[in-house]
């Protein structure tokens, strides 16, 4: 499950660098947080240690720690601006779990009664809406 990626290579750490785009909700000195872009529903966010780390195995413990904090932060502004009945935090760690980017990042998905509990999704977001939603959730955040 030890994926190697190229830090270099790696979409990630190319969002975290400016180096490609994002709707970014939330930024600080070790996390970034911005909307999925292939939303399994509205309001699929994704928060990520800047530094790379392939999986939970190998993630520094600051990051680890960092996240899980900024993650409860952001399913507080989810909570917030969506109100859903539920929010899937959770993370996948190798290929055959599920993961698709080699980057550790925590998934926040909003769920409501009778949703399906699918993890991924293959329709890109709406670009107009994921922005609408990245700064609704970026003005509902404490801090
Ligand atoms: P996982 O399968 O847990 O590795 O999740 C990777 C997630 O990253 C998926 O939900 C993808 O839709 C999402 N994703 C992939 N590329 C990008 C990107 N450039 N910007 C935002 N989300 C992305
Ligand atoms: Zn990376």
């Amino acid at each position: 499950m030890d994926e190697r990626v190229d830090p270099g290579a790696c979409i990630f750490c190319k969002i975290a660098a400016g180096e490609a785009p994002a709707h970014i909700v939330h930024e600080d000195e070790r996390t970034l947080t911005f909307m999925d872009i292939f939303p399994v529903a509205d309001g699929h966010t994704l928060v990520i240690p800047k530094a790379h780390g392939t999986n939970l195995l190998t993630v520094a413990d600051a990051d680890l720690a960092h996240v899980i904090v900024r993650s409860r932060a952001v399913a507080a502004a989810i909570r917030r601006v969506l109100d859903p009945d539920g929010i899937g935090v959770f993370q996948l760690n190798g290929a055959a779990a599920g993961q698709t980017v080699f980057h550790y990042h925590m998934h926040l998905i909003p769920r409501n009664q009778g949703d399906s509990l699918q993890i991924h999704s293959r329709t890109p977001g709406d670009p107009e809406r994921l922005a609408e939603t990245a700064s609704k959730l970026a003005a509902a955040l404490d801090g």
